[in-house]
C-alpha cells in the first residue's frame, strides 16, 4: 500500500428521507480541523434518492467537495448497497482519514466498509486529533470502564476510519454562500443481484425516548424506590422537556423499560444537562453519561461516587426536593 496516494479527510454524511442526521454536520466541523492541519481538502460522502440538492448544506458547514451518488437503490440505508458504493468511492479517491457517526447505520456502515476495503476503524472515539510529523491520525476513545483515555493509531492501512458519538464534536457555524466542488458518481450495483431488499420500515412505537439525542436528561436511580418516585422524576423531566433515564437497577426493578438505560449496558449520552437523581455513581452508570456537558446529582449520600462525577452536587433527599424543583421550573418555564 502505497500510504502518500491517501489524501483528505472524508466525513459520511447520514440522511433519513433526506434529512441530514446532525452528527454528519458535527463531524464536519471536527473534520475541518483535521483537514486544515494537514492542508488537504474536507469532503462530504452524500449517498441516497433526491438528495443531491443537500450538498449545499454541507459546503456551507466546511466540505470543499462533496461526492453524491444518487440513485433510487440507495434510497433506503442498506448495509450490502451502501458498502459497495463507499467501497467503491474509496477505491477511487483514496481518503486519509474517513469519519462516520455513531448511529446505528453509522457503526453498522463503518464496520462493513473496514472488512471490503481492508482497514482499521476505532469504535467511539471522543477526541480526534492528528501528529503531523507522523501523518497519522490519532482517535482518542475511553477504555477500561472510563478509567483511562487510548489513543488508538492506524499505521499501515488507509483510510484511517473512526466512529464518533452524536452530539461529542461541534457543528461550525454555517458560512451561508459558501460553495464547494460537486462530485457525481454512481453505482454498479444492480437490484435484482442483492441479497437483500427492505419490505417496510415498521417505527418502534415504544421507542419514543431516544437518549442519545436528548438535551437535557432527567435520570432516576434506585433511590427514587418505585413507581411512585419514577412518576415524580417523570414530572420534573416533564416540565423541563427532558427524556427520562435511569440506571440498570431501576430497569431491573421492572420500573422502567431499558430503552430508559443509560451505561455501559444501555445508552452512551451526551445532553446539555443530566441530572441523576438517587443514582450511586457505578462506573458502570458513570461511562455512559460522563461526557454531559452539566452534570446536577442528588443524592442523600455525601459520599456517593456520583458526586466525583459531577459538576454540582445536592446532599438531600429526592423525595423533598425534586417536586420543589419541578414547582418552581414550573413557574419559570410554563
Ligand atoms: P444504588 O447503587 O443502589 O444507588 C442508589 C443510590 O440512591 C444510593 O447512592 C443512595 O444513597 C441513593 N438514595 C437512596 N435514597 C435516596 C433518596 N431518598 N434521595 C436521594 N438519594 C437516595 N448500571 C447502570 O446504571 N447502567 C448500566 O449500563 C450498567 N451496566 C452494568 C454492566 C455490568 C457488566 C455490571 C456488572 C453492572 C452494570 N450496572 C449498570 C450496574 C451498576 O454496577 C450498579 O449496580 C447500578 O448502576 C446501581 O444503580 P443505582 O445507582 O440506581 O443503585
Amino acid at each position: 500500500m502505497n500510504m502518500e496516494e491517501y489524501r483528505g479527510v472524508w466525513v459520511f454524511i447520514e440522511q433519513r428521507n433526506g434529512e441530514l442526521v446532525d452528527v454528519g454536520l458535527e463531524l464536519l466541523g471536527a473534520g475541518r480541523d483535521l483537514a486544515d492541519k494537514l492542508e488537504v481538502d474536507l469532503c462530504g460522502i452524500l449517498l441516497g434518492h433526491n438528495v443531491k440538492d443537500r450538498a449545499k448544506d454541507l459546503f456551507e458547514y466546511g466540505a470543499d467537495k462533496v461526492y453524491v451518488i444518487d440513485d433510487p437503490i440507495l434510497e433506503l440505508y442498506r448495509t450490502e448497497t451502501y458498502m459497495k458504493a463507499v467501497g467503491d468511492l474509496v477505491r477511487k479517491y483514496k481518503p486519509e482519514i474517513f469519519l462516520y457517526g455513531a448511529t446505528a447505520n453509522g457503526k453498522d456502515l463503518a464496520s462493513a466498509v473496514a472488512t471490503e476495503v481492508m482497514t482499521g476503524l476505532t469504535a467511539d472515539t471522543t477526541l480526534l486529533d492528528v501528529n503531523l510529523d507522523k501523518r497519522l491520525f490519532e482517535a482518542s476513545r475511553p477504555a477500561f470502564g472510563g478509567n483511562i483515555m487510548a489513543t488508538i493509531l492506524c499505521k499501515k492501512h488507509r483510510p484511517q476510519m473512526a466512529t464518533v458519538r452524536p452530539k461529542v464534536m461541534k457543528k461550525a457555524d454555517p458560512q451561508p454562500g459558501r460553495e464547494g466542488e460537486l462530485i457525481e458518481e454512481s453505482i454498479s450495483v444492480q437490484e435484482e443481484n442483492l441479497k437483500t431488499k427492505v419490505i417496510d420500515i415498521v417505527r418502534d412505537t415504544n421507542k419514543a425516548v431516544n437518549l442519545e439525542e436528548a438535551d437535557i436528561i432527567v435520570a432516576a436511580g434506585k433511590g427514587i424506590k418505585d413507581e411512585k418516585g419514577w412518576k415524580m422524576v417523570e414530572e420534573l423531566a416533564d416540565v423541563l422537556n427532558a427524556t427520562v433515564g435511569a440506571s440498570r437497577d431501576v430497569v431491573e426493578m421492572g420500573i422502567c423499560g431499558h430503552e430508559h438505560q443509560v451505561g455501559q449496558t444501555g445508552a452512551t449520552v451526551t445532553p446539555k444537562l443530566y441530572i441523576a437523581i438517587g443514582i450511586s455513581g457505578a462506573v458502570q452508570h458513570v461511562v455512559g453519561m460522563q461526557n454531559s456537558e452539566l452534570i446536577i446529582a442528588i443524592n442523600t449520600d455525601p459520599d456517593a461516587a456520583i458526586f466525583n462525577a459531577s459538576h454540582y452536587g445536592v446532599v438531600a433527599d429526592a423525595f423533598e426536593i425534586v417536586p420543589l424543583l419541578t414547582e418552581e421550573f414550573r413557574k419559570v418555564l410554563q
